[in-house]
């Protein structure tokens, strides 16, 4: 293959840097790199021998692929989508193969230069990432050049775009690996081959089947449809090539599990059954009877054109970066209620949104005349059929997250955000198919059950129905859609079946089995209330993570012994501008009010790294992990933390309030709050303080307890953060959450050295993370001796049932034990094997 391709001038003009062109999507270099010429010559050539990739249908566009891969697109014109095809005249047709110098289109210069914004024609290299381009392209700025004859610019090709293979010299290397990942290259393995790649500046490509896909792009790599066991090749080429080619090949050599995919039942259960049911694959088990309601998939209007492409191509990046807020939120709340599963897969979808490949694909058709929602949405389906034209079952599902992105992409661009469906009580929710996120919005209190035409076990929708509790059956075949709206059904989904025409004796047999359930889980509720002591008296504090009040009520209701996390910076979320103090205490004092006089930590605003507090907006950074968050952000803006403060000291009463320091690193951040607190409590005239307390989310915190526990009367772990910044794993990361485990044996020490420190100065030490909601859990916390436990309200009926097995002591010696394990998976197992020792 050419590596490289001269460009010759396509007009006669004057040529212009891109930055002059009025127009900041080309401006801004968004659709590559190049330049542009104010044209005196009024038939558009070719600039070098290529096929045309794309001809707009209004004539204003086109784009030609070089012999080395490069996509030139030449734009005649600005905001000329406008005209309609007045005035131009293609030459040539898509797929056409042009010689350099050969008429492309004819334009009526007149004719556009009277109705157009500007003449100034745009070539750019729209694949410009992947090639180095002359810096004939600035040289030439202000020059006059000859249509066909004058030398515009020199494209190189890099990598493995030129052609270079594993056996190229110079600093374009390659390599070969076989892909460990359980199920091959799937959205998970792909995005972590994509981050991966994006730490180095090299090109990079990996092949496959006779393709090559940019490792750039997530998309590209899981449309290679690599299964578990294939050899695929690496190639990488720039002056980091050596380091990227070593850490592409680890990346697809790791192995990373499919994760949480239900084991499909055997095909004799999906064949035609005879007893009239409805066969399925179970995706959540579960019993469940409920009245069945179709949910009809909504088909908008999406229009066709566009109204400019600035305009459109401005329409969509913000659609986009809209979206990226809403998941992220959607990951952050995910985070607080501890649903691992939520937030790993809403965090395959942020890295499907940041594809490269998705996004340029849907440029182009906005640069060819499309609208944003029409050239998002083609984007989105011409990659849904190349995975489904995969053969790959695992792939295939992959499309319901392509889906999700479409729709939440057109709802911010059409203004149509469809709400939550109205439910009866009980439904049993039938839909041809649905995304991760139109699940997670369905009133869970109302859904009895979930059945599914489409999808498959190891989807996102099924995974987020296991997470969620909700008794699933998928890939049900078009007769799910036929199903009797109205009519009530049980679904046994550990089965695989859904009866839409019970006998009284089925019903009543269900409904049994169900109440039977329920009566256990009331139960459990019923003792909820009274302390939770272990078989040899040792009191171990239930409490809950809340947002609000009204989840604070939730958790007295379910016996929670007072609210062991407030995070106040879910306080506001609608919020654009700051609470005032009064504001702040209000909200505060209701949460006391609702726990009816039990003790409640309020943690003092957790802002920045990655939780975003809309009304406190902070300048980005680059390693926002590391940067101002937590405690930090409040020293750093005193006006901040005093109105907070102020309102936290005004709550009454205050023997009922104990305030939490977020991400403390050692005891100068303590002892700067504390002072402020005894400050603002002299100007209060407040005789007494509240308990005050530092979380523990950091390894310097752990080894520093003791120094901590000194001027604390209180530590609480935060588990999130501690595995964060111990395993040095991002929180956020895909393809790490699986690797996200808090029972990491590095975490445990760190837990057993906070709670020796804090024992020194006799103070108690709490477990507000996830890993305290884990029943799994429990017997290594109390073991390790951690006597306040806070977890989501409805757990704490399961998890105070889970401390009353225990035996304190027992739990203490196998704390111990854990400790020496070499992994997570190791202490699971150990955990798993130890339930019945510890505990009867
Ligand atoms: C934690 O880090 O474990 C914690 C409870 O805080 P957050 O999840 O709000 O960061
Ligand atoms: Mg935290």
């Amino acid at each position: 293959m050419t590596a490289t391709v001269t460009l010759r001038a396509p007009l006669s003009g004057v040529v212009l840097p891109l930055s002059q062109v009025p127009d900041p999507v080309f401006a801004g270099g968004m659709m590559g790199q190049g330049l542009a010429i104010e044209p005196l010559s009024s038939t558009l050539l070719a600039p070098c021998d290529g096929e045309i990739s794309q001809l707009s249908s209004t004539g204003h566009a086109v784009a030609l692929r070089a012999a080395n891969g490069a996509e030139v697109l030449l734009h005649i014109g600005i905001d000329t989508v406008k005209l309609g095809g007045q005035g131009f005249a293609p030459r040539v047709r898509l797929g056409d193969r042009v010689r350099c110098g050969q008429p492309l289109v004819d334009i009526d210069i007149d004719s556009v230069a009277q109705r157009a914004l500007s003449l100034i024609t745009v070539v750019v290299v729209t694949n410009s990432d992947d090639m180095q381009l002359s810096s004939l392209a600035s040289g030439a700025a202000g020059e006059m050049v000859q249509a066909g004859s004058s030398t515009l610019l020199d494209i190189r090709a890099s990598g493995a775009q030129a052609g270079n293979s594993v056996a190229a010299s110079g600093n374009s290397l390659g390599g070969q690996a076989v892909v460990a990942h359980e199920s091959g290259l799937h959205a998970r393995p792909a995005a972590l081959l994509q981050h991966t790649a994006r730490r180095f500046a090299s090109h990079i490509d990996i092949g496959f089947g006779g393709k090559l896909a940019s490792a750039r792009s997530m998309v590209a790599i899981m449309g290679l449809g690599v299964g578990e066991g294939d050899t695929v090749s690496v190639h990488a080429s720039g002056a980091d090539a050596e380091a990227a080619l070593a850490a592409m090949l680890a990346a697809v050599e790791t192995r990373s599990e499919a994760g949480h995919a239900a084991a499909p039942l055997p095909a004799s259960t999906l064949a035609a059954r005879s007893d009239g049911k409805l066969g399925g694959v179970c995706a959540a088990p579960g019993l469940a009877v409920g009245t069945l309601v179709l949910l009809a998939e909504q088909d908008r209007t999406v229009p066709e054109h566009g109204t400019g492409v600035a305009t459109e191509l401005t329409a969509l990046h913000g659609a986009l970066a809209q979206v990226r807020g809403d998941i992220e939120a959607d990951i952050a709340l995910a985070g607080q209620r501890g649903a691992r599963a939520e937030s790993e897969i809403f965090g395959a979808h942020l890295a499907l949104l940041d594809d490269p490949e998705l996004s340029l694909a849907a440029e182009r058709l906005i640069v060819d005349g499309s609208s944003a929602a029409h050239g998002y949405r083609s984007a989105i389906r011409a990659q849904s059929d190349v995975l489904l034209g995969l053969g790959n079952a695992l792939l295939a599902e992959r499309v319901g997250d392509l889906k999700d992105l479409e729709r939440r992409v057109l709802d911010v661009l059409l203004g149509s955000a469809q709400g939550a469906p109205q439910l009866p009580a009980q439904a049993m929710v039938v839909a041809d198919d649905l995304t991760p996120s139109q699940l997670t919005r369905l009133p869970r209190a109302q859904v009895a059950g979930l059945v599914l035409a489409r999808g498959g076990a190891s989807n996102h929708v099924a995974i987020l129905a296991r997470a969620l509790g909700i008794p699933a059956l998928v890939a049900c075949g078009p007769a799910a859609l036929q199903l009797p709206a109205g009519a009530e059904a049980v679904l046994d989904a550990g089965e695989g079946w859904l009866d839409a025409q019970p006998d009284a004796a089925s019903l009543a047999l269900a409904r049994q089995q169900i109440a039977a359930h329920e009566a256990r889980r009331l139960a459990l509720r019923e003792q909820s209330a009274g302390r939770a002591l272990t078989r040899d008296g040792v009191h171990i504090e239930v409490a809950a993570n809340v947002v609000n009040a009204a989840e604070s009520r939730d958790a007295v209701l379910n016996g929670a012994d007072g609210v062991g996390l407030l995070r106040t910076e879910f306080l506001f979320t609608e919020r654009t501008d700051a609470p005032s103090s009064e504001e702040q205490r209000a909200a505060c004092q209701a949460v006391l009010d609702a726990l009816e006089g039990r003790p409640a930590i309020i943690r003092t605003l957790d802002a920045g790294g990655d939780k975003d507090v809309p009304y406190l907006p902070l300048p980005a950074e680059d390693n926002p992990a590391l940067g101002l968050r937590g405690i930090r952000t409040s020293l750093a803006m005193p006006q901040v933390l005093d109105a907070q403060l102020s309102a936290l000291l005004q709550l009454k009463p205050l023997s009922q309030l104990r305030i939490l320091l977020p991400m403390v690193t050692d005891v100068a951040d303590l002892l700067q709050v504390r002072q402020r607190i005894d400050e603002l409590a002299a100007q209060l005239g407040l005789a007494e303080r509240p308990q005050l307390g530092v979380m523990i989310e950091v390894p310097s915190a752990a080894l520093l307890a003791a120094q901590l526990a000194e001027h604390a009367d209180f530590l609480s772990i935060g588990t999130n953060d501690l595995t964060q910044y111990t395993l040095a794993m991002d929180r956020c990361h895909p393809a790490l959450a699986a690797r996200q485990d808090a029972l990491h044996p590095a975490v445990l020490r760190l837990i057993a050295l906070t709670v020796h420190g804090a024992r020194q100065h006799g103070r108690w030490v709490g477990v507000c993370g996830a890993l305290a909601s884990d029943p799994l859990a429990t017997p290594a916390l109390v073991g390790l001796g951690v006597t306040e436990l806070s977890v989501s309200p409805a757990l704490v009926p399961e998890i105070k049932h889970r401390v009353r097995q225990l035996d304190a002591a027992a739990c203490q010696e196998l704390a111990l034990t854990l400790q020496q394990q070499r992994s997570a998976a190791e202490v699971r197992a150990m955990l798993a094997a130890a339930a019945n020792v510890v505990a009867q």
